[in-house]
């Protein structure tokens, strides 16, 4: 289980770095942006644990271009304080998990463990349903020759729903990987997908 863990906060790096060794994993720490850019994209890593505010390249950019680069590693990442960023973001641009600092070493271990299990599988360069598509790496959704436009929230539910195709996922996942409590969605991807969807052509379709 190797873990790839980009801090710039060498005392919170190294404390992580032990317990996680002492854990099992197997850790390389990098503490800045295009280093842990250069390691992560070399694919040899189960999970990576990544800061957001980094010397170099912000974690924002080292997850885009990770996945511009087609590496799917699962991307854990750590904010520094719940508010300061848009989480949604972070999903939008390819992030499977994130942990506001200060976390606590055991929930830090139990999302690990919970990356590691669902895996890394090739997801497809664009997630498609039906006629309706979402290309990752492009951030762009076309429902035929339609080009959509999506909210970033709106995105990041239709994302979540389109990797999740076929599964049932509950609402307060959908929460979860969009970052935001408020949001209203049903709890079905099917309903979920083709409101987004019939809303936004209604709106393309009407202007
Ligand atoms: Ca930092």
């Amino acid at each position: 289980m190797r873990v790839l863990l980009v801090e710039d906060e060498s005392r919170l790096a190294e404390t992580v770095r032990r317990g996680l060794v002492a854990e099992g994993f197997v850790v390389d720490v990098e503490h800045n942006g295009s280093d842990g850019l250069a390691a992560a994209a070399t694919g040899d890593f189960d999970v990576v644990m990544l800061d957001i505010m980094l010397p170099g390249l912000s974690g924002y950019q080292v997850l885009r271009e990770l996945r511009t680069r087609q590496v799917w590693t699962p991307v854990l990442m750590l904010s520094a304080k719940d508010g300061e960023y848009d989480l949604a973001d972070a999903f939008d641009i390819g992030a499977d998990d994130y942990l506001t600092k200060p976390f606590s070493f055991v929930v830090l271990v139990a999302r690990l463990r919970a990356l590691l299990r669902r895996g890394a599988p090739e997801r497809p360069t664009v997630l498609t349903a039906g006629s309706l598509s979402l290309d990752p790496a492009r951030r762009r959704v076309t429902r035929g020759q339609t080009v959509l436009t999506l909210t970033p929230r709106e995105y990041g539910v239709l994302a979540f729903l389109l990797r999740n195709k076929g599964a049932v996922v509950t609402k307060s996942e959908i929460l979860r990987a969009c970052g935001t409590r408020t949001m209203k969605v049903t709890t079905t991807s099917s309903r979920s997908t083709s409101a987004i969807c019939g809303a936004r052509s209604t709106h393309h379709s009407g202007s």
